[in-house]
């Protein structure tokens, strides 16, 4: 099931979408609709808050429309509404993992680049935008705008510790991160912070697939391009440090909670691993397509 928050002219809702990727079901209203026992947030870090009563009041809505063949009444049209990212405001930064894929650490450096442990950052949830919503240029400040295609993890249980083996029951689902970097800011400030935080630079979506069509979050085919054009094109089975293991090292001493973001890393093929290096520029789109969850697509603009 893929879950979209939207907007339209009424406010922001929460919105499962069927499986060709055109329609949405208002979520809220229809659940209610239906008689629903349990009233459905409206925001998907609510919703997310909730537990797995959350999907399986979404799984009993949709069940339910389908079976009285409601679907042409009640679904709308994905174009009429405005599509936020299905986080529009984290609650905290996205934690992302640096140098996950080895390629990727040799293209930025070398050998010695490729990490022992899990190497982690973050980005300002002021960064995120929706897909479809435009990526600014930050002429004057940088000359270096790079993509980074990466799955991103959205954790659905609050936990510390937490072991490996069950690093996925702490999932809620899957969606797609484009780590747009500012390549001079991030070698400039030493630490990534600023070059990974700038205003849109972290387009997110379409929506969050839920975690029960995903049977595993490592062995899922990446692929960017940048106006048509391939740059990367891999499989999360070449992680360096899986899922399972980012989750538990990042919980060892630090609470994961609902709603939390985990951008994984980005295989090779970055602006920076070309040479001569091939930044964008005003104009460019960037897609990155996962398997299983969808496609996420920016353009970048002066504006
Ligand atoms: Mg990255």
């Amino acid at each position: 099931m893929k879950f979209v928050t939207y907007k339209n002219s009424s406010g922001q809702y929460i919105g499962v979408v069927d499986t060709g990727g055109t329609n949405v079901l208002p979520l809220r209203e229809v659940h209610e609709k239906m008689g629903g026992e349990t009233a459905l947030p409206a925001d998907m870090l609510e919703a997310i808050s909730m537990g797995e009563i959350f999907y399986q009041e979404a799984e009993k809505t949709v069940a339910w429309v389908s079976k009285n063949n409601l679907d042409s009444d009640l679904y709308i049209q994905l174009e009429s509404v405005e599509l936020l990212a299905p986080i529009p405001r984290p609650a905290k930064n996205i934690f992302c993992v640096g140098k996950n894929y080895a390629e990727h650490a040799i293209e930025m450096g070398s050998k010695d680049d490729i990490p022992e442990h899990v190497m982690v950052f973050t980005k300002a949830p002021t960064s995120v935008i929706s897909h479809n919503q435009d990526i600014h240029e930050h002429g004057g400040l940088t000359e270096q705008l790079d993509y980074e295609g990466e799955l991103a993890v959205v954790i659905g249980k609050k936990g510390k510790g937490i072991k490996r083996e069950e690093a996925l029951d702490y999932v809620f689902g899957y969606t797609i991160i484009n780590d747009v970097t500012a390549r001079d800011l991030q070698a400039k400030h030493k630490q990534f912070f600023i070059g990974k935080s700038l205003d849109t630079t972290c387009p997110m979506g379409p929506w969050i697939v839920h975690k029960s069509a995903i049977a595993n979050p490592n062995n899922l085919d990446i692929k960017t391009t940048v106006n048509g054009e391939v740059r990367q094109d891999s499989n999360t089975e070449n992680f360096i440090f899986p899922v399972e293991e980012v989750i538990a090292v990042l919980s060892q001493g630090m609470t994961l909670e609902p709603g939390d973001i985990i951008a994984t890393g980005t295989p090779a093929g970055v602006g920076k691993g070309y040479n001569p290096q091939r930044f964008l520029k005003a104009g460019d789109t960037i897609e990155i397509t996962v398997e299983s969850i969808g496609t996420l697509r920016n353009k970048v603009t002066s504006e």
